[in-house]
This record gives structure tokens, C-alpha cells and sequence, in this order.
């Protein structure tokens, strides 16, 4: 993606306890639409970029884990109670952050949408980005959403 070559990418929570970085660019970045994306972040929808976990590191703290399914973790700030990352077994080559936790967010443009079957109905994004009812082929995932 679109940073510059050699540069690192940082990012951290809302109060600075937790920050992360990482020296290998994003291999993926996805808009998510489903349910528990939605709490966990209070939020309409939820995006993570996917980092490879070689050259990734917390550099201030580590976050604290929520298991919300058999197969993910959710990872948060303990102090500001910020979204910063999601573990899954099916990934565990890489660490996926909240887009919005990074430093330049506007530097990474997001792949595609999933469990659209899950977006809300007055929720209208105009980008033209591939879009899958449920998991994207992009990745493998163990996901599963009621219908
Ligand atoms: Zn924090
Ligand atoms: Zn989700």
C-alpha cells in the first residue's frame, strides 16, 4: 500500500499507554460490517489493516485481550478503553489494528467490505470496494454470523 518505502507505520489508543509499530507495510485492510466488529467499538462499522506480525511490535504496553469468539480476541486499551487490534487463529501470521488507531490513517486504502448482510440499512458508502455478504475470499476466517 501506499507508504513510503522504509518508513515505519505507528499508531496507539486514544491516552498514548498503548503504541505499536511496524516496519513491514499492511498486507490487507478490511471494512468489517458485522455484529461484534459493531459493539466492540461503539461504532457503525469497524476497519482493521493487517499487518505481517515480522516487524511488529507494542512499543508502549500491550493490550488487554476480550475473547469473543472460540477462534478471536479483541484487544483494548485497559486505561482509555480504546479498539487497537484483533487476534484470529486462522491469521496468526500477521496483527490486524484498528485503522482508526493508526497515526495516518488515510494512508492505507481498505480492500474490500464484509458481512454486509450485517450493514445498517441508512449506511450508504459510495468507494466502489468489493463487497461480501459474509467473509471475504481474500482471507481465510472462521467467522460465522447468525443469518
Ligand atoms: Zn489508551
Ligand atoms: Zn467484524
Amino acid at each position: 500500500m501506499s507508504a513510503p518505502e522504509g518508513e515505519e507505520w505507528t499508531g496507539g489508543c486514544l491516552c498514548g499507554a498503548l503504541r505499536y509499530r511496524a516496519a513491514k507495510g499492511p498486507v490487507r485492510a478490511v471494512i468489517c460490517h458485522c455484529e461484534m466488529c459493531r459493539k466492540v467499538s461503539g461504532a457503525p462499522l469497524l476497519s482493521f489493516v493487517h499487518f505481517p506480525l515480522d516487524g511488529f511490535q507494542w512499543s508502549e504496553g500491550e493490550p488487554s485481550y476480550y475473547r469473543s469468539s472460540a477462534d478471536a480476541e479483541r484487544g483494548f486499551c485497559p486505561i482509555c478503553g480504546s479498539t487497537v487490534s484483533m487476534k484470529e487463529t486462522v491469521l496468526d501470521d500477521r496483527v490486524q489494528v484498528s485503522l482508526g488507531s493508526l497515526d495516518r490513517p488515510g494512508d492505507v486504502t481498505p480492500d474490500d467490505h464484509v458481512w454486509t448482510q450485517s450493514q445498517l440499512p441508512w449506511l450508504h458508502i459510495d468507494d466502489r470496494l468489493p463487497r461480501y455478504p459474509r467473509n471475504s475470499p481474500a482471507a481465510p476466517s472462521l467467522a460465522v454470523e447468525a443469518d
